[in-house]
């Protein structure tokens, strides 16, 4: 597919980013280019507009990126697994906080349970969070991240979504690191890469 080879040419790379030796994967040049973000959208949308997915999953921050664009065009929802405290419901409190009146409060905490899930990084640990009736029982979903490396962020969302009750049908990125790009599965499910790193 020629349009592969446009996607891979529009990624930069940024060296030193966000730490000595890392190689950051840029896809900010990806989507400035519209006739290249439209092919990475199009090859995901061709591939899961006839499965029957009714919800389609994005991890922040980058996933907030390439999901919306293909849950608008395969007719399913989106839905944001988010960092740790930026869902509705799942606020720390902040100093500031010692302001609010108790009904505030309560405003501000219910609805919006939230559920999470920690995963390992190569330094420390990460959460992601999903709200509480996001899903339904059953429904299929569909999980979005610009770049898979690990694959540890794309299990903590699987583990969230199956939580929940809903059925990962697949886990899709632009990128997927060598070593991933040839693993068809990712915690036994399906997982879909479109261009290795540059
Ligand atoms: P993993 O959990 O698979 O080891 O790491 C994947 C996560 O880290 C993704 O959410 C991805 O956005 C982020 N990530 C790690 N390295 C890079 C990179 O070089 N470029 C981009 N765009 N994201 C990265």
């Amino acid at each position: 597919d020629p349009r592969l080879k446009a996607i891979s040419d529009a990624l930069s790379v940024v060296p030193n980013f966000p730490k000595p030796g890392i190689m950051f994967q840029d896809i900010t040049t990806l989507v400035s280019n519209h006739k290249v973000f439209k092919h990475t959208v199009d090859i995901f949308v061709d591939r899961y507009r006839d499965m029957g997915i009714s919800v389609v999953a994005g991890v922040e921050a980058r996933g907030f990126i390439f999901a919306p664009p293909i849950a608008l065009a395969i007719g399913a929802k989106f839905i944001p697994l988010r960092k740790p405290g930026k869902l509705p419901g799942s606020i720390q409190m902040q100093p500031k906080s010692q302001f609010y009146q108790v009904d505030e409060i309560m405003n501000l905490c219910c609805p919006g349970e939230v559920i999470s899930e920690a995963y390992e990084l190569e330094y420390g640990n990460d959460c992601l969070e999903m709200h509480v009736g996001a899903v339904e029982q059953g429904e299929r979903a569909l999980i979005i991240d610009d770049l898979v490396a690990t694959g540890g962020t794309l299990s903590a969302a699987i583990r969230l979504l199956e939580r929940e009750g809903a059925e990962v049908v697949e886990c899709a990125c632009v990128i997927g690191l060598p070593e991933v790009k040839g693993r068809r599965l990712l915690d036994g499910k399906p997982l879909y890469v479109l261009v290795e790193p540059r």
